[in-house]
């Protein structure tokens, strides 16, 4: 049956993949974007994660398009990378409001119609590196283990009406954001990567695609690696 899904930061990169692999199966997707432009065939939604009154329009706009948000990708994420001692209080801050709290504002506001409907996924991007511990990613990785506790969290709030709550845990994708890693990083972290290569976006949107199916309905409070084998067993 055709779901309303709505996915953070859709515009590109791995949620901009779980839109297309999700539309493709027949589901009604709408994708937060914050510059306005949406991808083509798919509904655009301008949505700042980092904005309450952003959010709240924006849950709003898809229930008016497509129905109430039955499937929640919180895929917007961000990092501002640099070693603990040289991290200055915004590049802390704006990546806490908007891998954290930006993840919980839209799941709050979610949350009360899956509620009223008795059904829902909720999926949220984490990452693999974040639970390994990462040099330079000291915030990025509080924030994505913080995902962690959060879902769990939720996932007892909202198991007796039939809602789940999971994570993907994606290693190295190729996507923008990792873009500018150096080779030399890069070079070190797949040697950490059974796999020894890089993730595409499509093989993300898999992981999720399954975790928001009506098949993994007695799945929640999990988390699903798609990193290559980095970090097994962490
Ligand atoms: P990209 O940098 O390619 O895309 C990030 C997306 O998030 C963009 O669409 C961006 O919108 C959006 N975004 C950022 N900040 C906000 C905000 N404040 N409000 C709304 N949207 C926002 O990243 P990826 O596709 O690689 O990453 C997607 C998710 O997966 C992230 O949560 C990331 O942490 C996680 N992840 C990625 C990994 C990787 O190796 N790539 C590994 C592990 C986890 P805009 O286009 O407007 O900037």
């Amino acid at each position: 049956m055709a779901r309303s899904v709505f996915i953070t930061g859709g515009g590109r990169g791995i949620g901009l993949a779980v839109a297309r692999a999700m539309a493709a199966d027949g589901d009604r997707v709408a994708v937060g974007v914050r510059n306005g432009a949406a991808p083509d065939g798919l509904l655009g939604v301008a949505c700042e994660v980092t904005d309450q009154a952003s959010v709240d329009a924006a849950f709003a706009e898809v229930a008016e398009r497509q129905g109430p948000v039955e499937v929640l990708v919180a895929n917007a994420g961000i990092t501002r990378d640099r070693l603990l001692p040289a991290m200055d209080d915004a590049s802390m801050e704006e990546v806490l409001r908007t891998n954290l709290t930006g993840v919980m504002r839209t799941a709050r506001a979610a949350a009360g119609g899956m509620i009223a409907a008795r059904r829902g996924r909720v999926v949220l991007l984490s990452s693999a590196l974040g639970f390994l511990g990462s040099p330079g990613q000291t915030n990025y990785a509080a924030t994505k283990t913080g995902l962690l506790g959060f879902a769990r969290s939720l996932a007892w709030e909202l198991g007796s009406r039939g809602v789940t709550v999971n994570l993907v845990a994606p290693g190295i994708i190729d996507t923008d954001m990792t873009r500018g890693l150096s080779e030399r990083r890069m070079r070190e972290t797949m040697r950490m990567t059974p796999l020894g290569r890089t993730g595409t976006p499509e093989e993300v949107a898999a992981a999720v695609r399954f975790l928001a199916s009506e098949e993994a309905g007695y799945i929640t409070g999990a988390v699903l690696p798609v990193g290559g084998g980095i970090g097994m067993g962490v």
